[in-house]
């Protein structure tokens, strides 16, 4: 099976023997009748296990070009299973220009249970490489990074990680399974905010890892069950739901992310653009490798970064909403300084390029010339 194909047939088979539902059914029920003593027909409590939920993860496990797949409660509830598979003493090296959740988690939570974090450019992936102690155990690559839209070598990361036996862990929700599939390139695990491109209408919190290896697959699992983070089935069904389109919508992001990056890299008030798909933009030739187009998720700065300047952009806006996430297909505009990045101090986001007049945009699949009047009338 092809891609579009497998957003809406792959791992779908006899999802309702009962009835032969189109759609799998809901399965809203925490608990399940057995015959006898252990003689259950496959699923005994909705932790461990739901249909509506297998429905999905078979699906997320097909469109990733995996074989297993899990869907957790949030993307941070998926990083966090992740990261106990790890012990004390453990050291993970991660892209330092990262979701900022993902950040607060490493260095609020897992820096207290001994694990040890290093966050590097990645941009170069040969650097990852001088970074890696007798310790490591996980290389976490965001790739575009949120909010500066850096791209990371996947293969060449994949290789280092081979070398070293570490695990290789892509954080794949900028890009999606239609731009680009982690596992391919040689990455251990996928995850996924499946909050954003995946459920695609912005009316569904979840997360997602898919994995090859069944060795891999089962220990996952098994934190999944044992702390217990585990998606909805209504939730599930949101998100088998988008899944349905997500190559439609993509490509339409895609088409308005290059109609909008181009707008405002001509746009005398605009002073840094970044969007993979421009030819000035560091990485365009890895992302041209890896990726099949370049996403709608732009960011940009205002020429003499002024605060001020920033927050009125974002005020003024009308079709774009001033909201954080990302991914539905309503444009979003959001100020990560203040918004989404804020929990990352500001010489550290600075490093990275956070700056004060930083807007970060979730181009949509509206009309783009909506976008484009509005984004207009917002900097005029
Ligand atoms: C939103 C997001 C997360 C966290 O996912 P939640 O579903 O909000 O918990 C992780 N990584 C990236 C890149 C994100 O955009």
């Amino acid at each position: 099976m092809k891609f579009n194909t497998k957003t809406i047939h792959g791992g779908q088979e006899n999802t309702d023997p009962a009835y032969g539902s189109v759609m799998p059914p809901i399965y809203q029920t925490s608990t399940y009748s057995q015959d006898t003593p252990g003689g259950h027909k496959g699923f005994e409590y909705s932790r461990s296990g739901n249909p509506t939920r297998t429905a999905l993860e078979n699906s997320l496990a097909s469109i990733e070009n995996g074989n297993y797949g899990l869907a957790f409660g949030s993307g941070l509830a998926a990083i966090d299973a992740v990261l106990k598979l790890l012990k004390p003493g453990d050291e993970v090296v991660s892209t330092n220009d990262l979701y900022g959740g993902s950040y607060r988690l490493f260095t609020s939570i897992f820096k207290d249970f001994g694990i040890k974090f290093n966050f590097i450019g990645m941009q170069n992936a040969a650097d990852i490489e001088q970074h890696i102690t007798e310790n490591t155990k996980l290389i976490w690559v965001e790739t575009p990074t949120n909010p500066m839209m850096n791209i990371i070598d996947i293969e060449a990361a994949a290789k280092i990680a081979k070398k070293h036996s570490v695990l290789l862990g892509v954080d794949n929700t900028f890009a999606t399974p239609y731009l680009q599939q982690p596992l391919d390139l040689g990455a251990d695990l996928v995850m996924h905010s499946a909050t954003k491109y995946l459920g695609g209408h912005s009316d569904v919190v979840m997360g997602a890892l898919v994995v090859k290896d069944k060795e891999l697959a089962d220990k996952l699992y098994f934190i999944q069950n044992a702390s217990g983070a585990v998606a909805g089935p209504q939730d599930s069904f949101l998100v088998l739901r988008g899944i349905k389109t997500l190559h439609l919508r993509v490509q339409r992001h895609c088409e308005n992310g290059k109609a909008v990056a181009e707008y405002l890299s001509n746009h005398p008030k605009v002073d840094k653009v970044y969007w993979p798909g421009l030819e000035n933009h560091p990485n365009h030739d890895i992302a041209k490798k890896q990726m099949k187009d370049f996403g709608g998720m732009v960011s940009f700065t205002t020429k003499g970064n002024e605060l001020e300047d920033a927050v009125s952009f974002v005020e003024k806006l009308k079709v774009f909403t001033l909201a954080e996430s990302l991914g539905g297909v309503e444009s979003l505009a959001g100020h990560p300084a203040s918004m989404t990045h804020a929990s990352i101090p500001k010489e550290e986001r600075e490093k990275t390029g956070v700056v004060d007049s930083l807007i970060r945009l979730s181009v949509g699949i509206e009309d783009e010339e909506d976008l484009i009047n509005d984004l207009k009338q917002a900097l005029g």
